[in-house]
């Protein structure tokens, strides 16, 4: 999608600090991390939010998720504790329309969420 920002970063467009890539995903850098560890698992494909998910995409999702646990594992925070989500739509706070998947650790998260 042209004027989707993480498709930018995706394309080489715009830099972005890569942590992870295969040929389905990538993670990225938060630029305005939330905690120590704040990364962002992303599709390459461009899909705008969890509302636009077919049921051809499980695989995907999953792939996401085990990705999220792994990049926690090796930070050394799957026994500590990660929170991982997906904001959808204006007020849950979503602001970049391509799927992505927020991992957050390294300090107490607290709940309910703001
Ligand atoms: P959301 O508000 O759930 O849509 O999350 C968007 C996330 O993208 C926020 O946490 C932003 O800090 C992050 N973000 C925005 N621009 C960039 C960028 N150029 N590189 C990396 N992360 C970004
Ligand atoms: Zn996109």
């Amino acid at each position: 999608m042209s004027d989707c920002l993480f498709c930018k970063i995706i394309g080489g467009e715009i830099p972005g600090k890569f942590v992870y890539q295969d040929d389905e995903l990538v993670v990225l850098q938060d630029i305005n991390p939330q905690a120590p560890m704040h990364v962002l698992v992303i599709p390459r494909r461009h899909i705008a939010s969890l509302n636009d998910l077919a049921a051809g995409d499980d695989a995907l999702v999953g792939s996401m998720l085990r990705r999220a646990a792994a990049l926690a594992k090796d930070h050394g925070y799957d026994q500590r504790g990660y929170r991982a989500v997906f904001n959808t739509n204006r007020e849950a706070g979503q602001t970049v329309f391509h799927i992505h998947l927020h991992v957050l650790a390294g300090r107490g998260l607290t709940w309910p969420p703001g």
